[in-house]
């Protein structure tokens, strides 16, 4: 009895409107079942907790684009554990516009994988073709 209510209260804060972010994170994996499982209706309203689960998600999410778009192939950058410039990297634009780009760099050589900050205007993008007559 006591568990049915417990669970009922789980399924109402997966179906708050206002609380869109829980069940986004729910789906995305953000969040498991079984932590949701754990966790207090407190937990699950924390300002606190929500803001690192949107990281997490955002993160996740980004590292999924990535994975799935496969970026720019680039020697502008070099491997801090291979040593190689074989690189591959994604620009994401975190939060909000006024931040700097972040750029998610994917080594092919070793598969590390690490992100800068772009500066304004210190990671130039790869020439695509020379212009003719420019
Ligand atoms: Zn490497």
């Amino acid at each position: 009895m006591k568990y049915r209510n417990r669970v009922r209260s789980r399924i109402s804060n997966l179906k708050d409107p206002k609380n869109p972010s829980l069940r986004r994170n729910v789906l995305c994996g953000a969040i498991l079942p079984s932590l949701i499982a754990r966790m207090t209706a407190e937990e699950m309203a924390s300002d606190e907790l929500k803001e690192l689960r949107n990281a997490m998600t955002q993160e996740a999410i980004r590292e999924h684009q990535m994975a799935k778009t496969g970026g720019t192939v680039t020697d502008l950058f070099q491997c801090g554990k291979c040593k190689k410039k074989n690189c591959t990297y994604n620009q994401v634009q975190t939060r909000s516009a006024d931040e700097p780009m972040t750029t998610f760099v994917l080594c092919n050589e070793c598969g590390n994988r690490w992100k800068v900050r772009a500066q304004p205007g210190g990671l130039r993008a790869p020439q695509p073709f020379p212009s003719p007559g420019g």
